[in-house]
């Protein structure tokens, strides 16, 4: 093995060198900030004078797939000594301690983790418990309130009392909400999300003898990604340094890109004053990208003023230069995507998996899949195969989960009538109405019937689960699963239908089956807990596969960290990207240009950027002006530009045009911001004014939310 050293830069060498102390790193896109802290826990595990045991490492990844790959790199580069750091992201590290440390906050160690579905099923059932209107008070709105809630360290009393002094009725009724639904999870043994977080926080707090215990172990602490972090994250963070202080933080602001999910710059901005004596180490060499795409980058991120400025630059060539093409409509820039891929792979000999479709919302995927089956080009698209999502793996993962903590009511609700043995809504509710007379959890109140002969039709599941429950550490989680299977019948009656529907779902049950046993070959702990905690925290890149031939289509979010030789960046158009329409404030919008930072810097050689002049969403068509980003970075549509021309709501004139800056002169008595009102379409804002005399349009964004654009001469607009 040759010398680390030789792999990095004189900067990125300082960083790894600088171990002792609090160690910021800011730095822009693909610098190496990763690769800094995958080295440096390579350069503390080897260190010839003072080699660190592993256990003592500790680094923070932003998903599961990102901390699998970092373990990989320390693994070649140290051996296997890199299997004993920790590298994890934040909730499954919280899910670790929370296991070993249960006791101290009030849980047993089998705690259920609830993932969002979960946690949007168990809000509907207090929502409805409290009596409010579930298609008033959207649970999934409540459910986001509580987690953001969770985020910011509010328990339910806190945010009680911060619901008083609000006159947004909402948040009071979700104040309600969270100190029942809190109870709920409490008495089911389980925990959301938030919750990983904000008792582990607690943890710290409440017992110093843990809190010194784990202050001693992780002598050493690393994050990547840390402008993405929240609250209850800085502060877990925080409590775990307290003592040795050899923090090092890796991040950079232009890429902050989740402040809508309680992500706070702050953290990193004001990381210094946190920590006072703090090391920073710039990175400016950018080792992914060509001059081309890099220079395009700095031009757009330029126009943010809330940041720190950056040098980046590249030794890489110039490169192709970056095109932006701006299409009819969604179907001509998805076939145009599929036909530049097809002639790189033909002409140029490239595989699949370096091409990658980026847009801004999760719908648009669906036209590129339609599109690309055609052409018979395979691709994947990241966050759609909710495996584990699909009810009938929920199903099984119900009795695993009801098994491994039969406190678990929401999981109880799911399988005791599933499949069907006769146990109906009036049955459940004598089981809910006993469980409350005598302070069970539905199961065991299940089985106190069953036991006193009042609930004859549920025997074999109460036998079938009890058993399991007996043997639950001494068995397999594949072992359980098959027994589950053949025991509920589950496969037998789904044979029994025999339909492409019932067979595709064996299937995914047999593909769960296998999940679990490659689980178990990796594993240390292959008990059913570990598997359980291990799905519960897989995140949608995670499952995603990069070394197989396919064409990614991703969300710009979870594009974070990656890079591919040829993105194509779609659906730049105003109102789509930048997300939303009129109604940006400054942050809003400088967050969307970050995510389009994030974006272009994904690219390694080739970036297309595009979008479509009409494109149907909710069903409607809707007309759009390229996104503000493309001419922030100065780039010119491809010459062919095709529009239509509407007269009121009817097509007159389909016509090749180009672009006109806008502004007075011909259109004077149409400018940029004029209010405007039409006849049908109402009222709304000129976006955008070209043309001159009989051919003079506009683009009006009219306040129904919609745009038009619109010949002047027929459109008869008043202005206001
Ligand atoms: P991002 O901001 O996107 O998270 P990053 O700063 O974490 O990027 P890395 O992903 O660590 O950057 O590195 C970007 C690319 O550059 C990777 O392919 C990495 O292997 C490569 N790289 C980084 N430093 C060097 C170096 N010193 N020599 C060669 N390649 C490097
Ligand atoms: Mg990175």
């Amino acid at each position: 093995m040759g010398n680390i050293f030789d792999d990095l830069n004189p900067e990125q060498a300082a960083a790894v060198k600088c171990t002792e102390g609090p160690l910021l790193i800011l730095a822009g896109a693909g610098s190496g900030k990763t690769r800094v802290i995958t080295y440096r826990i390579a350069h503390l595990l080897q260190n010839k004078d003072n080699p660190c045991p592993p256990w003592r490492i500790l680094a923070m990844t932003f998903t599961n797939k990102a901390a699998a790959q970092m373990r990989e790199r320390v693994n070649k580069l140290a051996g296997p000594a890199s299997l004993s750091v920790w590298i994890s992201t934040y909730h499954s590290f919280c899910a670790r301690l929370l296991r070993l440390e249960a006791e101290h906050i009030g849980l047993s160690k089998d705690f259920t983790i609830y993932d969002d579905t979960d946690s949007k099923k168990i809000t509907e059932i207090c929502l409805k418990e409290l009596n409010f209107d579930v298609e008033k008070f959207k649970p999934s709105v409540i459910c986001e309130m509580i987690s953001s809630a969770k985020d910011k360290l509010l328990d339910p009393e806190s945010y009680g009392v911060h619901a008083m002094t609000t006159p947004e009725s909402i948040k009071k009724i979700a104040a309600d909400v969270y100190e029942l639904y809190q109870k709920k999870l409490k008495e089911s043994n389980a925990v959301d999300f938030g919750d990983l977080l904000r008792y582990s926080v607690d943890l710290f707090k409440n017992s110093n003898t843990v809190l010194e215990k784990y202050q001693e172990r992780f002598k050493y602490i690393m994050i990547d990604e840390y402008q993405d972090t929240n609250y209850a994250q800085y502060i877990l963070t925080k409590l775990l340094a307290g003592k040795y202080k050899n923090i090092c933080v890796v991040g950079d602001d232009d890429q902050a890109i989740y402040s809508w999910r309680g992500a706070d710059i702050r953290n990193i901005m004001e990381f210094e004053r946190d920590y006072p004596k703090t090391t920073v180490v710039y990175l400016e060499q950018n080792y992914r990208s060509t001059k081309s795409i890099l220079d395009l980058a700095g031009k757009l991120i330029h126009n943010n003023h809330h940041r720190k400025p950056k040098k980046l630059w590249t030794n890489l060539p110039q490169g192709d230069s970056v095109v932006y093409t701006e299409f009819p409509n969604e179907f001509d820039e998805a076939r145009a995507v599929a036909d530049k891929i097809r002639a790189f792979i033909e002409n140029e000999g490239c595989s699949l998996s370096e091409f990658a479709v980026f847009y801004r919302t999760n719908a648009q995927s669906r036209i590129f899949e339609e599109t690309f089956t055609r052409f018979g080009i395979p691709f994947i698209v990241v966050g759609s195969q909710r495996f584990y999502e699909r009810a009938e793996v929920k199903d099984i993962l119900g009795y695993l989960k009801l098994i491994n903590n039969p406190l678990d009511d929401l999981s109880f609700r799911r399988v005791i009538n599933t499949p069907a043995r006769g146990i109906g809504r009036a049955t459940v509710l004598s089981i809910e109405k006993n469980a409350v007379e005598k302070n069970l959890s539905l199961y065991e109140s299940a089985k106190d019937m069953h036991t006193g002969g009042l609930l004859k039709k549920a025997e074999r599941f109460v036998k079938l689960i009890d058993s399991m429950i007996a043997e639950k550490n001494n068995m397999d989680a594949s072992e359980i699963s098959r027994i589950i299977i053949e025991e509920t019948g589950y496969i037998r009656i789904l044979e029994e239908q025999n339909n492409i529907e019932s067979r595709s779902r064996i299937e995914n049950i047999q593909e769960l089956v296998s999940a679990i046993v490659d689980f178990e070959a990796s594993a240390d702990d292959k008990k059913l807990a570990s598997f359980l905690e291990n799905i519960a925290l897989i995140s949608d890149v995670d499952v995603w596969d990069d070394n197989k031939e396919f064409v990614t289509l991703i969300t710009l979010h979870l594009a974070k960290g990656l890079e591919f030789p040829c993105v194509f960046l779609t659906g730049l158009e105003e109102g789509l990207f930048p997300v939303g329409s009129s109604a940006y404030t400054m942050d809003s919008l400088e967050e969307e240009r970050r995510l389009c930072y994030v974006g272009i810097t994904r690219a390694k050689k080739y970036l297309y950027m595009s979008g479509a002049a009409q494109r149907r969403i909710y069903g409607q068509i809707r007309w759009s002006i390229p996104s503000r980003f493309v001419k922030e970075i100065g780039l010119k549509p491809e010459p062919e530009v095709h529009r239509e021309i509407f007269k009121g709501d009817s097509l007159i004139e389909a016509s090749v045009e180009h672009d006109v800056p806008a502004g007075p002169g011909a259109a004077s008595h149409f400018y940029k911001g004029l209010r405007v009102k039409h006849r049908d379409f109402g009222e709304g804002k000129v976006l955008e004014v070209s043309g001159s005399g009989d051919d003079l349009k506009v683009i009006v964004q009219f306040d129904a939310g919609f745009w038009k654009k619109l010949l002047v001469k027929y459109a008869n607009l008043e202005r206001l």
